[in-house]
């Protein structure tokens, strides 16, 4: 597949500003993305950051990179430690539901799995080791509860991510009644001691039975699998502070290192322009949005494309039907084309360039997935009208496969049934046996048939020794070329 040969700008939140993407050992780009807290199914705003996640990942491939994305499950947290013992299921139980749920709505939403998803209770040996650099290092200290605390005053750069004052967060601060544990108002707990309400839940530390802080949880897992330095950490805005923040000084404090490169942050959803909240009756799963008839492409298309992920997304009823809609015109665009004979098409036709250009040029401008759509839904329009007129198509097969790269809507129908041989009697037609070919092979088929139209024997049978590079066979008869797998 061609790549978009743009420098591809991103939105840093630690620098403000829109900088040129540059991995530390292009083209490898480690990216970390926070999880899910697995103790309820997740909601259609938790998706929207997973989603953009899923838009970085493509992009990046669009571009050229080779990401290794890790995302972490927090199966251990006040929240999962609370339902499970309301369920009356050990937690692990419990957590295994939510998790095998949230990878079944990934699924259902076309988001590709991220090649490591590491569960925090996996991982408490490292957890445990990073506080004891930590405490040997003057950055965290045992408190009066028997808990670990990280010492903000110990980290001068605290707050940076966040752009926070710290004037609040100085030692002496002392508020709140259960903070008289801790020397500064500000510090966070790296370990928790077990308390009764933790009941079963708690492992063996050097400070005693307990478990860890979440924001350590990511700490040491971003840093075991990607390394202590890495090129791109994201999640929702919510969790800029103090979540990522707290990161930071975590990493930063133990390794001496920068931690992460670059950092970026989804907004949030809104409901018929309201917060998400349970009195308001708002707070829609993937299933709910199944149960009124539509599927994950339309949630998927809406969820992606509706805003840019640095706005506010609202989310309407109105909105996923309008988004059904595009994904229908998608659908009889797709299915109209395939109908066409491979001659129909032109390899590279100066419509087709210019429009990947500017479909490159739209994300490339810090992922501006709906400009990218608005462009490409001006080409559909176009070849639509060029169908209409019988007149020579860019190379449509290879177009929708880069753009699909993207949208990720996937093919639809059997192409069998889209395209049967009997409509096709001349030379040109494709005769499919068996199983429907992926687009790579339907658009070398298109080439080739092209090519053989021309008389171009050469080009011909370079391209049917590249059809048998993807496992077909490709043989010519009286009807036209006939495939099989090999
Ligand atoms: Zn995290």
């Amino acid at each position: 597949m061609t790549h978009c040969q743009t420098p591809l700008r991103l939105f840093n939140t630690l620098s403000r500003s829109v900088e040129e993407f540059r991995p530390m050992a292009s083209p490898k780009v480690r990216l970390y993305a926070c999880g899910p807290t697995v103790y309820g199914r997740a909601h259609i705003g938790n998706f929207r950051t997973f989603l953009f996640v899923d838009l970085l990942r493509r992009v990046l491939v669009l571009f050229g990179f080779e990401p290794e994305h890790v995302m972490n499950y927090t199966d251990v947290d006040d929240k999962t430690i609370a339902a499970a013992k309301a369920a009356s299921l050990p937690l692990r139980e419990f957590t295994n539901q939510y998790i095998a749920l949230f990878e079944e709505d990934l699924k259902t939403l076309r988001i590709l799995p991220p090649d490591r998803r590491p569960r925090a209770t996996d991982h408490i040996e490292l957890m445990i080791a990073l506080i004891e650099d930590l405490i040997r290092k003057g950055h965290a200290y045992v408190g009066e509860d028997g808990s670990v605390y990280f010492r903000i005053a110990s980290f001068p750069d605290y707050g940076k991510l966040a752009h926070l004052d710290r004037r609040g967060l100085q030692p002496g601060a002392r508020i709140a009644q259960d903070e008289y544990v801790k020397e500064s108002v500000g510090d966070f707990a790296l370990w928790k001691a077990w308390k009764a309400e933790d009941g079963g839940v708690g492992w063996a530390s050097p400070w005693g039975k307990g478990r860890p802080g979440w924001h350590i949880e990511c700490s040491a897992m971003s840093m075991h699998y990607l390394g202590q330095e890495f090129d791109i950490h994201c999640g929702g805005a919510d969790l800029i502070f103090p979540h990522h923040e707290n990161e930071i000084a975590q990493s930063c404090c133990a390794t001496g290192k920068a931690f992460v490169r670059t950092w970026l942050h989804c907004s949030h959803v809104l409901v018929d322009g309201e917060k998400m909240s349970k009195s308001l009756g708002n707070v829609y799963s993937v299933a709910d949005v199944l149960a009124k008839g539509y599927t994950g492409r339309h949630l998927r298309f809406l969820l992606l494309t509706a805003s840019h992920y640095r706005q506010t997304l609202n989310f309407t009823w109105e909105g996923l039907a309008a988004a059904k809609a595009a994904v229908d015109r998608i659908d009889d665009w797709l299915a109209r084309w395939r109908r066409l004979p491979p001659t129909r098409f032109a390899a590279s036709a100066p419509e087709g360039e210019a429009f990947l250009a500017s479909f490159c040029a739209s994300l490339a401008d810090d992922l501006n997935i709906s400009d990218a759509v608005g462009r490409f839904f001006d080409f559909l329009r176009a070849t639509n009208r060029a169908m209409d007129l019988g007149t020579l198509l860019p190379d449509l097969p290879s177009i929708w496969e880069i753009v699909d790269s993207v949208l990720g809507l996937g093919t639809v129908g059997p192409i069998e049934a889209l395209r049967p041989p009997s409509a096709h009697p001349n030379a040109e037609a494709v005769i499919l046996a068996g199983e429907t070919p992926p687009l790579r092979v339907q658009e070398l088929l298109a080439r080739r048939a092209a090519a053989r139209s021309r008389r171009d024997w050469k080009e011909s049978d370079s391209l049917r020794k590249a059809i048998e590079e993807q496992g077909w066979t490709v043989r010519d008869t009286p009807e036209g070329q006939e495939l099989r797998r090999r």
